[in-house]
């Protein structure tokens, strides 16, 4: 396994869990910061199949509703409760600092008797198409190992070592996007049951998040095109232009004036693509390692971990040496995988558009569409159920306010 993260921790442990000796390379050491700290309802069922449910509520704060803000001055924010949605999804999710998420999860692959080694970067695979494949790992007094093991799952992240070697990386056309982030204290929470709550407030140019970490503790993010980012001015520090960013919607401005920033803000730049191969003889991409797309909906864990349950029959059957059945299940696997993502991108290709902020701002139940959003929201994507049949009448409504609805954003 390569990589300790939710999607490496996750697959690590069913695997280990069902007898296979498992060995995970992670090349920092946990507690290490990471950005993604907005977890999804649908998350729990699976840290409940882990065995961390009830560490993850203690060390998390319940979240439950995602809110939605237009940046003028008029405008009031939107709350979708997770309790409205269709089908099965649990009616909250949590807040975690993903360095406490992470290190709860790599602990408990050690539980389960996962070999974990820390500060062991992969630094090259090769892959052989029937037998076993070679691992060069560097540890942190640049020993250089080789390693052989009969299936090799890439869990790297946005490293995406496999498809970035293999050339399968590819760029997102449709969606180009950078953030930057920080966390502060001195911002105040929602009041009662939306204290736990995720903000996202649109700007002229993108939207930004305000994900509650605890009392005294707020990571907040902004999210625009490159281009955006390029008109930073020589003299604004990073932390100004966030800073100044935010300013540009009225709410999050009001919420942000006593914020102290408690490190120096980072930006990540261009970061949606996908890989033209997610798995093959003996090896699978999941997580972050083969599709990043847009954090607005608070998709990345989430898709990272429910991957990571879905390719364990995948693993299962090729070291059991059933070639056919893991065939199907590759299949199975590839298309889980396009189908979610493809589920949260129709709505993220289109969130910064006049007439998704109209309908997020003025949600109307219509043949319970509104509810079948809070499941998308909530992580519903990967059967085809009531929920889909919904969310196709909600585009139909999409594309009506496009011809009838608003036509431009007003200007804060
Ligand atoms: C700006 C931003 C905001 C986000 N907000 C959210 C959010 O609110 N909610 C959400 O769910 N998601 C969010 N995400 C997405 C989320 O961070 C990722 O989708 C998620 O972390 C993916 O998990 P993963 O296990 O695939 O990868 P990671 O969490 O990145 O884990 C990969 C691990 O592999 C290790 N590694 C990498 N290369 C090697 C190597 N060669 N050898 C050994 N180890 C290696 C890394 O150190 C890391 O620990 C956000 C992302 C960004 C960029």
């Amino acid at each position: 396994m390569i990589g300790g993260g939710p999607a490496g921790t996750t697959a690590a442990t069913l695997l280990a869990q069902k007898g296979w000796q498992v060995t995970l390379f992670e090349r920092e050491t946990h507690p290490r910061f990471h950005i993604g700290e907005s977890l999804l309802p649908m998350n729990l069922p699976i840290f409940e199949h882990l065995g961390v449910l009830d560490q993850v509520a203690a060390a998390g704060i319940k979240k439950n509703a995602a809110v939605f803000t237009s940046p003028t001055i008029k405008a009031k924010p939107t709350r979708f409760p997770f309790a409205n949605a269709l089908g099965e999804s649990p009616p909250h999710a949590y807040q975690i600092e993903r360095s406490k998420l992470d290190k709860i999860l790599f602990d408990n692959s050690h539980a389960n008797g996962v070999q974990t080694l820390e500060q062991h970067e992969v630094i090259a695979v090769s892959l052989a198409s029937d037998g076993i494949h070679k691992l060069q790992v560097r540890d942190a007094d640049n020993n250089i190992s080789a390693w052989q093991c009969r299936f090799v799952l890439d869990a790297s992240g946005q490293q995406s070592l496999i498809s970035k070697q293999q050339k399968w990386r590819i760029p997102n056309s449709r969606h180009t996007a950078s953030a930057v982030f920080a966390h502060f204290s001195g911002i105040p929470l929602n009041q009662g049951d939306g204290s736990g709550d995720i903000n996202v407030y649109w700007f002229d140019q993108g939207w930004m998040w305000f994900i509650p970490l605890g009392d005294e503790l707020m990571s907040v993010g902004i999210v625009s095109s490159p281009d955006y980012l390029k008109t930073r001015k020589p003299s604004e520090s990073l932390c100004d232009f966030l800073g100044n960013t935010v300013n540009k919607s009225f709410a999050a401005r009001k919420r942000f004036k006593n914020g102290m920033q408690l490190f120096p803000a980072k930006a990540v730049s261009n970061y949606s693509y996908t890989s033209s191969q997610r798995s093959g003889e003996g090896f699978a991409l999941i997580g972050d390692a083969h599709t990043f797309i847009d954090p607005v909906f608070s998709s990345g864990v989430y898709l990272a971990m429910s991957g990571a349950e879905r390719v364990v029959p995948l693993v299962d059957h090729w070291l059991q040496g059933n070639r056919l059945s893991y065939t199907i299940a590759r299949k199975r696997y590839e298309r889980a995988m396009t189908r979610a993502v493809k589920a949260f991108s129709w709505f993220i290709y289109r969130f910064t558009t006049p007439q998704m902020e109209y309908l997020f701002q003025n949600p109307r139940n219509i043949l319970g569409v509104e509810q079948a959003v809070v499941s998308m929201l909530a992580g519903d994507v990967y059967k085809s159920n009531s929920v889909h049949l919904r969310l196709l009448v909600f585009k139909f409504i999409f594309f009506m306010a496009g011809i009838f609805g608003p036509a431009k954003r007003r200007k804060s």
